[in-house]
């Protein structure tokens, strides 16, 4: 048994077989999946499963080599092609690579080679390796004639209609000199944007996402259809040959057969590179490990290749693979795991994010036992349930999220996910935003999760205006518990201050100051403080000046908040749903028990003698002179009544430009429609 093998087994925790009814056993398993993901697209466990399980076969042919069957998957390249393409026989077989998983099984490759030549420093072409499907294309006297998948390595599928249609692949070879035959091996993938926008296509069409890029590329070069191919804009990359006419002598090295193909116009991969030795290896590695985030398609791993071609042929082939050349897998940055719960977490603003709670597993080198889901409107699109199989991925520094259920592996008892209807923080009730994806938590005030960020709202300019309580300050209370909610600022001295990081007597008294000093101020203030989504300083002012007073604010409906100017649907929603949260109006009871306080409302003086007197009277649309709280508060001094909604009380329907459905009830119940000019027509002077 190779070191190889021990030390990638040792560390994946792989036992090998002890009896011959597990190895064949496991050849089967093994063989139902190559062929699920080589023949249909349609992978049924992760990548770094399927390499587990081919470790495990490795680790048992070299233990009890007596076993071994003659077409174990261990001694073939991927499967037999499918039927309703035309098969090729390769004329020089295609093969696949051996995988190194750590340092160790590097440094062994890089020994057995140095053994073979009796020597120690040798040159290397390292090349990301692109997680696509390999192609073989076929050039006679430049002109490009057939394209061939690798099917089981001697057996492909022409698919050569479909390949004519990727942009990156010459027709016809650029320059002179190159062979009269000429079979080019490479990679056909796609990019990491193109999958995304075909993903997207695939739901808005009601049809299955696939599971990865390589998956994808790979479904769409076995379409029937090459234009369905053409539209799905697959990309290339060189990084081999096949066939090449006798009478055509090859370079010495790879990288200078390399720079050939380059100048008859084959794209080849632009961080491909030449490094020296165990270390130079190991520099690329870390290398390309933090550019991969950055690439515009998937990469695996890195492969590297012997890069003088007399050594790559002394040393030949293994029944699947070159012995002059190695995978270094990375870290599987997607896997498969079960999905145990989905709770729901609390942000800073209030937005409730769905979380996957996972089976612990291991993404790109990390433990994941939690991973997002986005939003309500990501878990119904994807489909994802509760004991479901899901794909999850972590790429580079990126939170781990749930791609999709593996609906292969979907478990009959899995349970759908329902938003909750309270908060788990707080126990405010939860609302949607109407047309968002979005739910919030309505405990604005109170809410535990929102406390930062409620407190930093609560003393900022605009609203209360407390100077010199800063972020830092305001962690500092939260965590050390001496403040809960905006109220408990106002029992706060200056002995507590003094003791916090960084605060001296002085700024600590200037704190209190300027807490004490922010007690009274102006209702809009007061109104923009409490943080009500979507409720800025000039829509809180609005309400001051509409509502006038505490109560009038509290007790009105939604009906009524949309009379304000700048209120919408959206914003009356959410206005009334903050008020009913009996912990928020705690809250506001403590600050006024604080001494919150702001001037009285001027009494309005109703006009006698106007058409107005104790008429019912409903504003729409855009008024051209002034907004519509203004022209509320000149129709209440003018002594009308004015409401939100049309009914067969009103009497009149004043209507701004855009007017809408209140227009139309009107007419419907015949009340008498003003323009804005015969409204101001008939007004009392004031
Ligand atoms: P491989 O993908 O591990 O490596 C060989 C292939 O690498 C080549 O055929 C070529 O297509 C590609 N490659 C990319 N860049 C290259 C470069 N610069 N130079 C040379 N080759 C390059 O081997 P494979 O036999 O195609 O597939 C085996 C892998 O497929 C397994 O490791 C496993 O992860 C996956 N697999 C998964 C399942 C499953 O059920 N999930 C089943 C079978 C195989």
């Amino acid at each position: 048994m190779s070191l190889k093998l021990l030390n990638s087994a040792y560390l994946m925790n792989i036992v090998a077989c002890e009896t011959e009814d597990c190895y064949s056993q496991l050849i089967a398993d093994l063989k139902h999946h190559s062929y699920q993901y080589y023949v249909l697209d349609a992978p049924e466990i992760s990548d770094r499963q399927y390499d587990e399980l081919f470790q495990k076969l490795l680790i048992t042919e070299a233990k009890h080599p007596g076993w071994v069957v003659k077409d174990s998957p261990s001694t073939r390249v991927g499967d037999q092609p499918l039927s309703h393409f035309e098969s090729v026989t390769h004329r020089v077989a295609m093969y696949s690579l051996d995988n190194a998983f750590n340092n160790e099984d590097m440094s062994d490759f890089y020994q057995r080679i140095a053994d073979r030549f009796s020597d120690d420093a040798f040159v290397f072409s390292a090349e990301p390796k692109m997680d696509g499907l390999a192609i073989n294309l076929r050039y006679e006297q430049g002109y490009f004639v057939q394209a061939t998948t690798r099917g089981d390595g001697k057996v492909g599928e022409n698919v050569t209609q479909n390949v004519k249609t990727i942009q990156s692949i010459p027709l016809k070879l650029q320059g002179d000199h190159f062979p009269d035959v000429l079979e080019v091996r490479g990679e056909v993938f796609m990019l990491k944007s193109t999958f995304e926008k075909l993903n997207q296509q695939q739901l808005d069409k009601g049809e299955k996402p696939f599971a990865n890029p390589r998956n994808a590329a790979a479904g769409t070069l076995r379409q029937l259809d090459s234009k369905v191919v053409a539209q799905r804009h697959l990309s290339f990359y060189v990084y081999g040959w096949g066939e090449v006419s006798d009478n055509w002598t090859l370079p010495k090295k790879y990288s200078d057969m390399m720079h050939l193909f380059e100048q008859w116009t084959l794209p080849i991969n632009p961080h491909a590179s030449l490094v020296e030795g165990i270390e130079g290896m190991s520099d690329y590695y870390e290398r390309l490990l933090q550019l991969r985030p950055t690439l515009p398609y998937e990469i695996d791993g890195i492969v590297y290749k012997l890069n003088d071609i007399s050594l790559q042929t002394q040393l030949g082939f293994t029944a699947r693979a070159p012995r002059w050349a190695i995978a270094r897998k990375f870290p599987a940055e997607e896997v498969w795991t079960e999905l145990l719960d989905i709770d729901v977490q609390v942000g800073r603003t209030g937005a409730i994010t769905p979380v996957a709670r996972l089976q612990p597993v291991n993404v790109g080198g990390v433990m994941v036992s939690n991973a997002t889901l986005h939003n309500m409107d990501e878990i119904q699109r994807k489909d994802v349930r509760i004991g479901d199989t899901v794909i999850v991925r972590r790429a580079g520094d990126v939170i781990p999220e749930v791609v999709g259920p593996v609906l292969s592996k979907r478990p009959d008892n899995t349970v759908l996910f329902h938003m909750p209807e309270h908060c788990p923080e707080c126990g405010s009730e939860i609302v949607k935003e109407p047309d968002k994806a979005v739910y919030l938590c309505s405990g604005g005030l109170y809410c535990p999760a929102q406390r930062k960020r409620a407190l930093e709202h609560f003393v900022s300019r605009k609203a209360m205006d407390i100077q010199g309580l800063g972020t830092r300050l305001i962690d500092q209370l939260v965590e050390k518990e001496l403040v809960h909610h905006p109220d408990d600022l106002y029992r706060l001295d200056t002995e507590t201050i003094a003791g916090l990081e960084r605060m001296a007597t002085k700024s600590a008294q200037n704190v209190v100051d300027s807490i004490q000093g922010s007690l009274f101020t102006t209702f809009g203030r007061f109104i923009y403080s409490l943080g009500i989504p979507e409720v800025g300083e000039v829509t809180a002012n609005n309400l001051a000046q509409h509502f006038k007073t505490y109560d009038a604010l509290l007790s009105a409906s939604v009906d009524e908040f949309i009379l304000v100017d700048d209120v919408g649907e959206v914003v009356a929603n959410h206005l009334e749903h903050f008020f009913q949260q009996p912990h928020n109006l705690e809250v506001i009871q403590g600050l006024f028990d604080a001494g919150v306080d702001w001037p009285e409302p001027q009494e309005i003086v109703v006009q006698q003698n106007s058409p107005f007197m104790n008429k019912v009277v409903v504003i729409t649309g855009t008024l051209e002179s002034m907004g519509r709280t203004d022209a509320k508060n000149l129709l209440e001094a003018a002594g009308a009544k004015v409401t939100g909604s049309i009914s067969v009380k009103t009497d009149f329907l004043l209507a701004g430009e855009k007017a809408g459905s209140k227009l139309t009830k009107a007419e419907s119940l015949g009340i008498t429609i003003l323009n804005e000019q015969q409204w101001l027509e008939m007004m009392p002077e004031l």
